[in-house]
């Protein structure tokens, strides 16, 4: 039998570099935003902020995320739109009920999607950060596909940047946002990653006690 060469053995570092293009994931949609702006020159992005959102809250499948991060949103559409009314906001990344994933930012750019916020004592999240919206509804659970697109997605981050804490949108900004919300399963995604329970900010109990019972407001 004769030995195979080096040829034959596929090179999955080659392959996994043309994943990404300009902070661009090959495997996402991409719906660019105009609302971003540049990182602090020399920012390791280490943080994945995990988001929920849907408009109008609890309604699944139209293009109204689509519309809000591009400045397309008609605010008189719908009531709970008047109370958003001019936010220029994006995430990175957004998962669909079905697993579909959207791309509105490089990942090399800074998304406006933390606002005020701190983790582990550093301030402004967008700054070294991913943001990560789920659709969803706090407190409503997720699904399957879902959390499958998400550990593709961590997978594929981690082959271009040191993320090593993942974070819910409540954890960097306690009392002022509660989402992904309660109903996240933070044990089943860290199950899926095969990540260590100590990057999962939602996996510490410690934390998760205080910020239970804060005064919250979506
Ligand atoms: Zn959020």
């Amino acid at each position: 039998m004769p030995t195979p060469t080096r040829t034959d053995v596929p090179d999955l570092t080659e392959n996994h570099t043309d994943d990404w293009q300009d902070g661009w994931y090959a495997h996402a949609r991409h719906v660019p935003s105009p609302n971003f702006g540049s990182r602090p020159e020399g920012a390791a992005i280490t943080l994945a902020v995990i988001h929920s959102i849907s408009l109008p809250p609890g309604i699944y499948g139209g293009d109204e995320i689509e519309r809000l991060f591009t400045n397309q949103l008609d605010w008189s559409a719908h009531p709970y739109f008047e109370q958003i009314r001019g936010a220029e906001v994006s995430a990175h990344f957004v998962v669909r009920r079905d697993g579909e994933l959207l791309q509105f930012v490089s990942v090399n750019d800074r998304a406006w999607h933390a606002g005020r916020s701190s983790w582990q004592g550093r301030d402004n999240c967008n700054d070294y950060s991913v943001g990560i919206e789920l659709e969803g509804l706090e407190d409503t659970s997720f699904e399957a596909a879902q959390y499958e697109t998400l550990k593709t997605l961590l997978d594929a981050l981690a082959q271009r940047w040191p993320i090593d804490q993942i974070a819910g949108h409540a954890h960097i900004a306690p009392g002022r946002k509660r989402d992904p919300g309660s109903a996240f399963d933070w044990a089943h995604l860290q199950a899926l990653t095969g990540r260590p329970a100590t990057q999962f900010a939602g996996l510490d109990k410690a934390l998760d006690a205080m910020h239970s019972d804060t005064d919250q407001r979506a």
